[in-house]
């Protein structure tokens, strides 16, 4: 706890709200995995840290102005060590020529995640000045946007809460091992959804927080995109 207030006090020294994936450590600080990997502000750091993965990696710019990275093509997946310096200057222009004078915290440096063996889901967090943190679940991608198949709990849920959340999604067999997949560990996703549960209640100073996507595998649940606003 002490180690996420940290991390809230020095973004709230930035000018901005809106933190982005350089927050991760406060997953991390709360027990929710996400992926090895840093953000560095040059292409030989970007190399240091792609050689200490030691395979592809994923590599995304980082900056408050730029709330979806894909769409400005701010997000490389399967980047091999040699393109790591080049990959590292082309999304500084990208973000470059979106807009001109944005903020760019640097470049982050992610080892990747085996999206095949796993289901992209979202949890979020919508602070209601009536109900307090509405948590949000559903599945990820696709799922979220055309299905709108989500469920939402007010925080702080308890362990059988957390399950009913993911029992009551339509797509719930997707997860349980439908069409010969392996089923996702829901112990680990319902763990999850309780830590996660506890960040929000312990800093009401976090009004939304998503993370997007969440990927569910056989053996875990890990946090690979965060995006979040403080008050
Ligand atoms: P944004 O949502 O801002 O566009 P993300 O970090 O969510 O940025 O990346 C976009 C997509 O790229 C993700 O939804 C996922 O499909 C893929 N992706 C991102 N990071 C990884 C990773 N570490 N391993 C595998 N795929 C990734
Ligand atoms: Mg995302």
């Amino acid at each position: 706890r002490e180690r996420a207030q940290e991390i809230l006090d020095e973004a709230a020294r930035r000018d901005t709200n809106r933190l982005g994936v350089e927050a991760m450590d406060l997953l991390d600080a709360y027990g929710i995995p996400t992926p090895q990997g840093d953000v560095v502000d040059s292409p030989g750091d970007a190399e240091a840290v792609a050689e200490e993965i030691g395979e592809e990696v994923v590599m995304k710019i980082v900056s408050p102005d730029i709330l979806h990275k894909s769409d400005i093509g701010g997000v490389e997946v399967g980047v091999p060590p040699a393109e790591v310096r080049d990959t590292f200057e082309d999304l500084v222009v990208r973000a470059r020529n979106y807009q001109q004078d944005a903020t760019i915290l640097g470049v982050q440096v992610q080892e990747m995640v085996d999206l095949d063996a796993g289901t992209e889901t979202i949890l979020g967090m919508n602070r209601d000045p009536q109900f307090g943190p509405l948590l949000l679940f559903g599945l990820g991608g696709i799922f979220v946007e055309v299905l709108e198949d989500t469920t939402v709990r007010v925080a702080p849920v308890s362990e059988p809460e957390a399950s009913a959340m993911l029992d009551e999604i339509e797509s719930a067999p997707l997860l349980r091992g439908a069409r010969g997949r392996d089923p996702v560990d829901e112990a680990a996703l319902v763990e999850t959804v309780q830590r996660l549960s506890q960040l929000v209640t312990d800093f009401p100073a976090i009004v939304e927080l998503d993370i997007n996507p969440l990927v569910a595998t056989p053996d875990g649940a890990t946090a690979v995109d965060l995006r979040l606003t403080l008050d």
